[in-house]
């Protein structure tokens, strides 16, 4: 056994991403790695056991390892510690920081600045304003979502009973974690199904089920060894005072909570329903929760926090549910039973409605019924406004089965095909022919229609375990998109020659991601260009995604070059309001019918139709029934949405007039807010 010691300097101590990096380096290693913070120890292949350390900045941690390789692996802890772990650069910079301080130089000290937004339309006295969060009228009594309380009885048969109980409840706990994520998957919310990846991650954490194991080696019963375990490390992670951590605190508990049903027998309905339908309420719900809603008992649901672009909303719609969210916390003190109207389409709640407001929503469901019915029978006609202007409507899609979802719902073609879907939760990149197999595949399905391919998107905060890359402060403003895969051209060549091969078997056409300078798409199509020639096979289209700033600020330029465009709205709603899209307080207020991202399109429209290529819009906002009259009056060619929103955004475009519809888009421009333009867009319709 050899043991060594080491100072951490990282500013926050071995927080998330520096213990990151060093377990990722303990794990290439076979000897036992143990790390030590005074008294606590922690096993240094288990995150969530060196977060639990606590190890602040300044701190002298010792390192223990036995093994045949224990003196490589020391030393290589010891470097990466020394090297910053994945920071040096930010070490750097607040030492530098610090000196300034020290030498009488302080930051100067400003007041905030006053924040003022529009004051929203005044409602009526007994209504609620949130935010559309899914959408659809649900009317029913509230009820406030509690998790079952379970009282666990300290009850002990032996060490071996009680272990097998712990092994088949976390069996089956994974079995039905695996189940939410494949309903997720079914319903295109990839990135929801990996939530699940980490909650199946975490029950499968080795020094996790380690304590677990050796309390009920001092005869504790299994339900109590493994509730104590789970309430002591989330408790640990989050007094760590992280955010990052805190939502793996969230997920220890979300399993926690799942195995412990298991443990206790009490399955089934874990959300304590009452027997009759009713509209959900609670402060946020998590990705388990809101993935196991029964559509028979839950008629919609109304968070108090939240926004439209966190995982809550995008379940709901995924499973077509009215929601509401970031209602505020008002809502949680309505009664349990109350009556409502929940309008998902507004962000509207009506409590106690009369009767006369009962019928009227009930005449807005069933229309909103009858109509969605009819858009699906007419889903295979195309989408052209009143005076003759046609809109293409494409789809969204992760996979074949998402092609052969998107020909059955009447789309015109694949206008996003992310590609990542390939690539992630695997230990080495597909090969060529795998992927080969899987464009082919797509492209037959799609026929004669046009299928974009979007080559890799990743990096950044979405690491692939396969390619080297230090962690980064900044990940959204990293290496991530066209950039990594320019950093990696290996990669990247393997998929366009993948992409190329396919083309022979249907309408293949290419776009790269997250473009912001015109040196990296200009070094993207060369690369085509050189395997095409490898190849010997015929041109294909090539356009970029404008989900930068910059990328929109200079289409004139990039129109000369490229096919086409597909503005990404997601990313750039998020690059252009610096508002990071997952966050769970900014996402209300990062809205892409703002002006400034309505004015981006409208720059990126004029450029491209100069040049005479076409636009497509591949984010959100093409399916925000709001936003459909605006996109289609700045002129945009296609709208490519998810698949289950192609017949209604088909049926909404058939409603318009192109001549108001341009209108309208003219005076969204010179609108001031994003509330302003909803409201202009309400007036109209
Ligand atoms: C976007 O950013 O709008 C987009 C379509 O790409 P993704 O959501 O995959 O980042
Ligand atoms: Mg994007």
């Amino acid at each position: 056994m050899k043991q060594l010691e080491t100072v951490i300097k990282n500013p926050t101590g071995l927080h998330a991403r520096p213990a990151k990096v060093f377990v990722k380096i303990a794990k290439k290693y076979q000897a036992n790695i143990r790390v030590f913070n005074g008294e606590k120890k922690a096993n240094a292949k288990s995150m969530i056991s060196l977060l639990t350390l606590g190890v602040e900045n300044g701190s002298t941690i010792r390192i223990e390892a036995d093994g045949e390789d224990e003196d490589v692996a020391l030393a290589a802890l010891i470097q990466a510690v020394e090297d910053g772990l994945g920071e040096a650069e930010l070490i750097g910079r607040v030492a530098a920081e610090t000196d300034s301080v020290q030498a009488g130089s302080l930051p100067e000290k400003r007041e905030p600045a006053e924040v003022t937004s529009d004051p929203p339309p005044p409602l009526d006295e007994n209504m609620l304003r949130g935010i559309p969060g899914a959408p659809g009228i649900a009317i029913g009594p509230i009820y406030h979502l509690k998790k079952t309380e379970i009282t666990i009885e300290e009850t002990f048969e032996s060490e071996s009973v009680e272990k097998n109980q712990l092994q088949t409840a976390i069996e089956r706990a994974k079995g039905q974690v695996a189940r939410l994520k494949a309903s997720m998957l079914a319903q295109k919310a990839d990135s929801e199904a990996a939530i699940f990846d980490v909650h199946a991650e975490l029950l499968e954490d080795a020094d996790l089920l380690g304590d677990v194991i050796e309390k009920i080696n001092q005869q504790q019963g299994a339900a109590l060894a493994w509730q104590a375990t789970i309430d002591e490390r989330a408790k640990m992670i989050a007094g760590l005072d992280d955010p990052l951590l805190a939502a793996r605190a969230a997920d220890l508990h979300d399993i926690g909570y799942r195995v412990l049903r298991i443990l206790v027998g009490v399955e089934g309905d874990a959300l304590g329903f009452p027997d009759h339908p009713v509209i959900v309420v609670a402060d946020d719900l998590s990705p388990s929760d809101t993935a196991s809603l029964d559509r028979d008992k839950a008629l919609g649901f109304c968070t108090a926090s939240g926004g439209p672009t966190a995982h809550t909303a995008i379940i709901a719609r995924a499973l077509s549910l009215p929601a509401v969210v970031s209602a505020g916390v008002d809502v949680l003190g309505l009664e349990n039973g109350l009556n409502i109207i929940l309008n998902g389409d507004e962000g509207l709640l009506t409590l106690n409605p009369s009767d006369e407001e009962v019928a009227q929503a009930k005449s807005k469901q069933e229309a909103g019924e009858e109509s969605r019915l009819a858009a699906q029978e007419k889903a295979a006609d195309p989408a052209i406004t009143s005076d003759g202007h046609r809109v293409e409507i494409a789809a969204n899609i992760g996979g074949a089965a998402g092609a052969r979802e998107a020909m059955k719902s009447g789309a015109e073609g694949v206008g996003l095909l992310r590609t990542e879907f390939l690539f992630l939760e695997r230990r080495q990149p597909p090969s060529e022919d795998e992927q080969f197999a899987v464009y082919k595949e797509i492209a037959q399905v799609m026929k004669n229609v046009p299928v974009i391919v979007r080559t890799l998107d990743v990096g950044g905060d979405k690491p692939l375990p396969y390619i080297k890359m230090p962690d980064e402060e900044n990940p959204f403003l990293g290496v991530r998109g066209i950039r990594l895969c320019l950093a990696q051209p290996e990669l990247l060549r393997e998929q366009l020659r993948a992409v190329l091969r396919a083309t022979e078997y249907g309408k293949l056409r290419i776009m790269f991601p997250m473009v912001a300078d015109i040196s990296e798409w200009r070094a993207a199509r060369a690369m085509v260009e050189e395997v095409r020639a490898e190849l010997g096979v015929p041109p294909v289209e090539l356009g970029i995604m404008i989900e930068v700033p910059s990328a929109a600020l200079m289409a004139d330029v990039f129109a000369k070059e490229v096919d086409f465009f597909s503005v990404g709205t997601n990313d750039l709603t998020q690059y252009t309001m610096a508002m990071d899209r997952m966050h769970p307080q900014l996402a209300g207020k990062s809205d892409g019918l703002h002006p400034a991202v309505l004015r981006l399109i409208n720059t990126t429209v004029k450029a491209a139709h100069a040049e005479g290529k076409w636009v497509g819009i591949c984010g959100e906002l093409g399916a925000d029934m709001q936003a459909v009259p605006i996109l289609v009056g700045l002129g945009v060619d296609e709208l490519s949405v998810t698949v289950p929103a192609i017949p209604t955004v088909k049926a909404k475009v058939r409603l318009l007039n192109y001549a108001d519809a341009q209108a309208l888009a003219e005076k969204a421009l010179a609108c001031s807010s994003a509330t302003e333009v909803r409201a202009l867009v309400k007036k109209t319709d």
